[in-house]
């Protein structure tokens, strides 16, 4: 789609460019050369015609004078003859032989085309014209008039005009007219016409109509003869323009004018030709500007289809083709920019990608990339019948960790185990980072067996230590495997059953869970179980039970520890490990740890009432430790039950504190001011010693089950339990041992100095009326020690 509007805005602006090039280089041109031959060709033009008139005029002068020299020379003509003796007498005599015979001689001397005697009363007595033409009248009339009307006229007589002329003929008074006539012919407009060099036409008008006398090429049809001399357009259509200019043969008369004429086509004709030359010229320049201007669009155009390609090709991902234009223009630096912008958004791109399949601290492939990578790998192995193993991995004691250095060096200590992890890593492995606390190997061609190889590999590894700073950190870890195709058969399903494996492996306190089929569900029943805890609290579902403490070496009731449980209404009877973690995790433990408090100090109140002073240990989780309405509200619940704050005994443990160290001490110190005491339960399972626990304000130790069940077999726990206890004494601790399971027990940590016990040899825990019936029947046996100072359980 994107692909098509732009190919189609690529081929828009390429016909655009190019239409707009030649608009912009051809249009101008042509109207400038247009405009420019059309002045020139009227500037021409006007200037023709005021030659053209110029011409006329001159030519009229010329014609003028020309005439008025014939005039008077055949003025003369017939003064002479009217002069002449011979013939006076011979018309005196009436010798009509003699007067023909010198009209022929003198008329044929002045080439006369007419000569003729006429009376005073206009008859004609002698002529050279013939017997046919002398007997017409109009001639005789003519001939008469121009006696009458004296010396000059014109006559048309046919189709021929004359020139007459007429003087008195006197011997000496006047006895008649002499008459003689000229034919104004052809010859006489072709000796007109050579001496102007323009058209002439001869033409007698009458009443109106124009006849035509002589003429050469010009058109004097039309011409209105009373103008007189003026010069006149004589349209004739598209053809031609005639300039026209008319005098009159005889002046004062317009009977007969010579007309003179000048073709504007004709005077133009050169100019014509050279505006022809002119034009084809400019074709020639536009045509040549047309070439030029595509020839550029096209030099144009191929850098900017070029760079259009590599903006395509960008586009559908390719980065990896620059784009070609060798020039040093313009384009070439754009390209060379283009180029560079290609590179820098590939590298971007590229950075973008990875980071967003790169977790930012370890710089290891994320969730997603590990998932991808894992699917991939499946598919591989569903061919080849590998099997693949995945193993979820998480640093014990983080959170300890993170509060005892700080944040920022467990960010180092996460990317430095991180690198050292990496590098031990094979070809094919993948080692992702996919939580705050969470590593994810993901092994081809490794089953169970490997995998747990493997695990011993990485622990090694990390039991080496990582160095941060000038510290070595031994490092321990809990990791889960799950295998393929064993386990499952999607990645997603593989890493969330390696990492419930992992979970297990860490409330197990165990280094490694294989995952087994099943567990998910449970896992995923004791998550929704939380979800039911609110409303089992409102119904009293959960219930507190007392594990009952005794003092040592006399073996008294002392107090007891709360112990919670839950008969589910759809699970049964559920007992701490199975939603404790879950509680804790979901935040859900600080409602259940005050509604624990508040059962334990109104049961204890109950004792009281009974008869037995007794103290009441609750535990609280490390979460509880971050609660600081806690003090607050154990306050009030001691108050509420009537009981003094000494009775109740708080447990926490040494990872609970150090998940945020500050804070909890913080709050213990809190709590003690108020007059509670604080337990520090399972100990000796942590990794501080006691100097370490000088700034928590504790009153009480709790050795850890796991020495005390073990404390007569195992050489071992047993020095570490009596150090524990002197050293514990040294720092004014009360000691408590737990997990007391036999006699032999009870009496050796007695031996030891050991102030209180606490176990199944004296009781499990049990349901609040048990726990009262269990105190009315309880007898104490007191405890003798080792070197017999006292007699033990004495029956
Ligand atoms: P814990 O605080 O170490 O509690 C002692 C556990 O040891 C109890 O298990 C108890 O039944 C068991 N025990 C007592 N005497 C013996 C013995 O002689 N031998 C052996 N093998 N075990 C003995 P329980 O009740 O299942 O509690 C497990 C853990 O759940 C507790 O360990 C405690 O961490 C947690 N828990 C129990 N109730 C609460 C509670 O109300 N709040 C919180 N936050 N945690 C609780
Ligand atoms: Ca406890
Ligand atoms: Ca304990």
């Amino acid at each position: 789609m994107i692909f098509d509007d732009y190919a189609r805005f690529q081929m828009d602006l390429r016909t655009t460019f190019r239409t707009k090039l030649l608009l912009l280089t051809i249009v101008p041109l042509a109207v400038a050369q247009v405009v420019t031959l059309f002045v020139v060709m009227q500037t021409v033009k006007q200037d023709v015609e005021a030659k053209g008139h110029e011409t006329l005029e001159i030519g009229t002068t010329v014609i003028n004078e020309f005439l008025a020299a014939r005039t008077d020379q055949l003025r003369t003509s017939v003064s002479v003859l009217a002069a002449d003796y011979g013939f006076k007498e011979a018309v005196a005599t009436g010798d009509a032989a003699t007067i023909r015979s010198v009209l022929e001689n003198h008329g044929a001397r002045v080439r006369a085309d007419i000569a003729a005697l006429v009376d005073l009363d206009g008859v004609l007595i002698a002529s050279t014209l013939d017997t046919s033409v002398r007997s017409r009248v109009d001639v005789i009339q003519l001939i008469a008039d121009a006696s009458q009307r004296n010396v000059e006229s014109t006559a048309l007589v046919g189709d021929s005009a004359y020139h007459l002329f007429a003087v008195p003929l006197r011997a000496p008074v006047t006895i008649g007219y002499v008459v003689l006539g000229f034919s104004i012919d052809q010859a006489l407009a072709d000796r007109v016409a050579g001496l102007t060099g323009l058209d002439v036409s001869i033409i007698h008008s009458s009443d109106g109509f124009n006849t035509v006398i002589a003429t050469q090429s010009g058109n004097p049809e039309g011409i209105d003869l009373s103008r007189g001399h003026d010069i006149v357009y004589h349209a004739l259509g598209a053809e031609d323009d005639l300039l026209t200019i008319q005098t009159p043969f005889i002046r004062g008369d317009s009977a007969v004018a010579i007309v003179l004429q000048q073709s504007m086509r004709e005077a133009m004709r050169p100019y014509v030709e050279q505006g022809r030359a002119l034009l084809a010229f400019g074709l020639v320049l536009l045509i040549f500007v047309a070439l030029a201007g595509g020839g550029f669009s096209t030099t144009i155009e191929r850098p900017v289809h070029a760079l259009g390609q590599a903006a395509r090709r960008m586009i559908s991902g390719d980065y990896n083709r620059c784009v070609l234009v060798k020039s040093d223009d313009e384009f070439g630096e754009l390209a060379s920019s283009f180029n560079a912008m290609q590179t820098a958004i590939a590298e971007r791109e590229q950075r973008i990608s990875h980071n967003a399949l790169h977790d930012p601290l370890t710089d290891l492939p994320n969730r997603s990339k590990v998932l991808k990578e894992l699917t991939r790998l499946i598919e591989e192995a569903r061919t080849s019948g590998d099997e693949i193993a995945i193993l979820s991995m998480r640093i014990a004691r983080m959170s300890e960790i993170s509060s005892t250095l700080g944040h920022n060096a467990a960010d180092d200590l996460i990317s430095t185990t991180a690198r050292q992890l990496q590098a031990n890593l094979g070809d094919i492995e993948i080692l992702g980072h996919t939580g705050t606390n969470e590593f994810v190997f993901v092994l081809p061609g490794l089953d169970v067996d490997g995998a747990l190889a493997y695990v011993d590999r990485v622990a090694s590894l990390l039991g080496a230590g990582v160095t941060l700073g000038r510290i070595n950190i031994i490092l321990q870890a809990e990791i889960g495997v799950a295998c393929f195709p064993r386990h499952g058969a999607s990645a997603n399903d593989l890493l969330r059953f390696a990492s419930i494996a992992c979970t297990e492996a860490e409330a197990s306190k165990e280094r490694t869970r294989i995952y087994q089929q099943g567990r998910e569900d449970e896992f995923l029943r004791r998550l929704r179980t939380v979800n039911d805890l609110p409303s089992a609290l409102r119904r009293g579902d959960v219930e507190t039970w007392f594990q009952p403490k005794v003092s040592l070496p006399d073996a008294e009731v002392c107090g007891a520890e709360a112990l919670v449980r839950w008969r589910h209404r759809e699970l049964g009877f559920l007992n701490p490990d199975d939603f404790i973690p879950a509680a804790e995790q979901s935040g859900m433990i600080v409602e259940l740890t005050r509604h624990v408090i508040g059962d334990a100090v109104r049961r204890c109140r109950e004792w009281q009432d009974a008869g037995y002073a007794l103290n009441v240990s609750v535990n609280l989780s490390a979460r509880d430790l971050l609660d600081e309405y806690l003090p607050y509200h154990v306050m009030q619940m001691l108050k509420d039950a009537g009981i003094p704050a000494e009775r109740l005994t708080l447990e926490v443990t040494e990872s609970s504190i150090m998940e945020d160290l500050k804070r909890s001490i913080a709050l213990l110190e809190l709590l003690r001011d108020i007059g509670v005491a604080i337990s520090m339960d399972d100990f000796g399972t942590g990794h501080s010693s006691l100097s370490q626990l000088r700034n928590i304000p504790l009153h009480e130790l709790k050795i850890d089950k796991s020495f005390i069940s073990t404390i007569c077999s195992d050489e071992h726990n047993d020095t570490i339990v009596r150090t524990t206890i002197e050293l514990a004494h040294g720092m004014a601790l009360d000691v408590v041992a737990e997990g007391v399971e036999d006699e032999a027990t009870l009496r050796h940590i007695a031996g030891y100095g050991c102030q209180q016990a606490q176990g199944y040899f004296l009781s499990k825990p049990l349901p609040p009326q048990e726990f009262l019936d269990w105190l009315a029947n309880y007898e104490p046996r007191p405890v003798s020690d080792r070197r017999g100072k006292q007699r033990a359980f004495a029956s």
